[in-house]
């Protein structure tokens, strides 16, 4: 109740949200605005022992020049890292390189960037974005998985259809995806809005991917959830090459991230950069409230 009251107070202020809090928001989450910033932090966290996935912030590109814009700076990422022997790939989103366009549009520019991966030995994540979208980016993802084995996507334990599309991904041997519960807002119609709910069928995804032997990259900082996922691992003996753990960037995990890593289980976390961190900031608030309270929190804890 508390909780649904802060929510709504949060959106209806965001409008209002003084340009210190909404930085103070970036700051916290963003790398930087330029790449150089970004490769920076790449560096130290691969000095502490993490794997990277770099992302430029942004979505909706409007026009295709925009969308090209974004695939070339993608592009000169995957040089970089290859340069400079990062230990890091890439994260994007289809409609950041052209699917509000066009399939066509963003079809050409994943042929690039996939092209680029395979040159550079890397591997690129499409990441998963509102359910108006979740066909298409699925589409894409096939059509490209059996041609270009550094592709990977993201399934959202809070879509009733996950379960669906993880059979429908397991019937390739290659399957990389990403879990996660999903962080738009959708209707109860499609997704389950109960927490637990989701929490539970997250556990039910993994299990599946775990019993079909598909590599699982494992996105969550629920740390009740961790606890759960580090029995399931235990119980079906499941070999570290077989899964990976995810995290964005900033967020808090109160000492599981070194436990990961003294457990022998890679770690990778998601670095999101680019100018648009303000548009970026404001979006992720609107689209889910508590983050605002995870910044006053934080600020309280200290
Ligand atoms: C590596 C990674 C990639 C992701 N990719 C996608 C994607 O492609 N598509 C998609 O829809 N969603 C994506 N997400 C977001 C995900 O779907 C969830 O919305 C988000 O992770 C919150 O769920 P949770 O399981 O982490 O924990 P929750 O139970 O929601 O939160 C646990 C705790 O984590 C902290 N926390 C969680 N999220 C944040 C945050 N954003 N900022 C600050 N603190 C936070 C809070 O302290 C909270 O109490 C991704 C998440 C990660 C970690």
């Amino acid at each position: 109740m508390i909780h649904s009251i802060f929510n709504r107070f949060v959106i209806t202020i965001i409008p209002l949200l003084p340009l210190s809090f909404v930085r103070m928001i970036a700051r916290r989450y963003v790398a930087g605005e330029s790449s150089q910033e970004a490769f920076r932090i790449v560096q130290r966290l691969n000095k502490n022992g993490y794997s990277v996935t770099l992302d430029i912030l942004g979505e909706h590109s409007k026009n295709k020049p925009e969308a090209q814009s974004i695939t070339n700076e993608y592009s000169d990422l995957y040089e970089n890292i290859h340069n400079q022997n990062l230990d890091c790939n890439i994260s994007i989103k289809p409609t950041h390189i052209g699917l509000d366009i066009g399939k066509d549009v963003a079809r050409a520019n994943l042929i690039t960037l996939l092209n680029k991966a395979h040159e550079t030995s890397n591997f690129l994540r499409i990441d998963m974005e509102s359910s108006k979208v979740t066909d298409t980016t699925l589409d894409l993802y096939n059509e490209f998985k059996k041609q270009y084995p550094e592709v990977g996507t993201v399934l959202q334990a809070y879509l009733y259809r996950s379960e669906n599309d993880l059979k429908m991904l397991s019937a390739d041997d290659n399957c990389n995806f990403r879990l996660c519960k999903g962080i738009y807002r959708e209707s109860a119609k499609i997704a389950i809005q109960k927490r637990r709910e989701i929490n539970y069928n997250f556990l039910k995804l993994l299990r599946y991917a775990f019993d079909n032997n598909i590599y699982v990259a494992i996105a969550t900082h629920n740390l009740e959830l961790l606890k759960k996922i580090y029995n399931i691992i235990d119980e079906l003996k499941i070999p570290t090459e077989k899964f990976e753990f995810q995290v964005l960037y900033g967020v808090p995990m109160s000492g599981w991230l070194e436990k990961h890593i003294e457990n022998g289980y890679k770690v990778r976390v998601y670095v999101p950069y680019g100018k648009d961190w303000y548009a970026y900031s404001i979006r992720r608030l609107k689209e889910n409230p508590d983050i605002a309270g995870y910044i006053l929190k934080d600020i309280f804890r200290k």
